[in-house]
C-alpha cells in the first residue's frame, strides 16, 4: 500500500532544504499534475479570480433558492461602513467573516465558487485570504504562494482522513477548510512551515467533532454562517502560530483523529439531515415547508 501523505514529512522536507512549504509544494504539484509551474500558477491566478468573484456575488444579497439564507454577507458589510466603532471583531476579522459568508450565500443562490475544499466550505479560504488582501494591501499574485499551501494540507486530509460531510461530518469540510486556510494565513505571513503545521493543527482541533446536519438537507442552515466560523478559527490559530503557540498533537496525528472520529459519528450526523439541527423542531418544520422529507 502507498504511504499516505505526510504534512509533517513536507515540513520536514523544508527545513531540510532551507526553504518554503509552499517551494516544495510546487515541485510537488508539478511532477503530479505534469504541468509546468507556469500552468499551475496561471491556474491559482484563475481559482483566485473566481474567489474573488463569488464574494461579489454573495454581497449582491440575493436570497438562496430555499430562501434560509442571502443578505448576511451585505448586511455585516453595511454594519461595519456604517458603524465601525462598534465591531467587536476589528477590520480583518469582520472583513473575513463579511466574505466567507458572501461565497457561501453565492453558493447557496448557485452561483459560481471554488470548492476548495467543498462547495458547502467554499468560503473559508476566500474569507480569510481576500481579508487580509484588504487589510495588508496584498495582490492577487501574492495569494497563490499561501492558495499552494492551502492545498497541500488539504491533499494530505483527503489522502489521511476525509473532506466529505457526508463520511467525516463538517469537521471534515469546514474543519478542512479551517485548517487550510490557517495554513495559508501562517504562509502568506511568512511563518516557518512548522507553523503553518501548527497552525493547521490547531484549526482542525477546534473544530474537531463537528456535525453535518443541513436543515432540509440544503447547504444553507447551518452551513453558511460556519464558513465565517471556521473563517475565525483560522485566524484565531494562525495568530497563535504565528506567536510561536504550538500543537501538542503533531498535525497529522490530529487529521488521523479527526478521520477516526468521522468513522465513530452516526449516520444520522453525517449528511443525511436527519439529526442535530435538521431534526430540530424548526428544522424540521423548514424542511415541512420546502416540501422534502428527511
Ligand atoms: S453542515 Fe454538512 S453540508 Fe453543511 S457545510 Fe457542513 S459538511 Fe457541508
Amino acid at each position: 500500500m502507498a504511504e499516505k501523505y505526510s504534512l509533517q514529512h513536507w515540513i520536514q522536507k523544508a527545513q531540510d532544504e532551507h526553504t518554503s512549504l509552499y517551494v516544495i509544494g510546487l515541485q510537488h504539484q508539478i511532477q503530479a499534475m505534469e504541468i509546468t509551474a507556469e500552468d499551475l500558477l496561471s491556474k491559482m491566478l484563475t481559482a483566485l479570480k473566481v474567489m474573488e468573484e463569488s464574494i461579489q456575488t454573495g454581497l449582491i444579497g440575493n436570497r438562496s433558492k430555499g430562501g434560509l439564507v442571502g443578505g448576511d454577507a451585505l448586511r455585516i458589510q453595511n454594519y461595519f461602513h456604517s458603524q465601525p466603532e462598534r465591531s467587536v471583531a476589528g477590520p480583518v476579522l469582520n472583513r473575513a467573516i463579511t466574505f466567507a459568508l458572501a461565497v457561501g450565500e453565492a453558493n447557496a443562490c448557485m452561483g459560481r465558487i471554488v470548492a476548495a475544499p467543498t462547495a458547502g466550505a467554499s468560503g473559508v479560504l476566500p474569507g480569510v485570504l481576500f481579508a487580509l488582501a484588504e487589510a495588508k494591501g496584498f495582490s492577487r499574485e501574492e495569494l497563490v504562494p499561501p492558495l499552494i499551501v492551502a492545498g497541500m494540507i488539504g491533499m494530505v486530509i483527503a489522502d489521511r482522513a476525509s473532506l466529505s460531510g457526508a463520511s467525516g461530518g463538517c469537521q471534515a469540510e469546514c474543519g478542512s477548510a479551517a485548517a487550510m486556510a490557517a495554513g495559508a494565513i501562517v504562509s502568506l505571513l511568512h511563518g516557518s512551515p512548522e507553523q503553518v503545521g501548527d497552525a493547521a493543527a490547531i484549526a482542525m482541533k477546534n473544530m474537531l467533532g463537528l456535525v453535518c446536519d443541513p436543515v432540509a438537507g440544503l447547504v444553507e442552515v447551518p452551513c453558511v454562517k460556519r464558513n465565517a466560523g471556521a473563517a475565525a478559527q483560522a485566524i484565531v490559530a494562525a495568530e497563535m502560530a504565528l506567536a510561536g503557540v504550538k500543537s501538542v498533537i503533531p498535525v497529522d496525528e490530529v487529521i488521523d483523529a479527526m478521520g477516526a472520529v468521522g468513522k465513530c459519528m452516526h449516520s444520522s450526523l453525517k449528511e443525511t439531515a436527519q439529526g442535530g439541527l435538521a431534526a430540530s423542531p424548526t428544522g424540521l418544520a423548514w424542511t415541512a415547508q420546502l416540501g422534502q422529507s428527511t
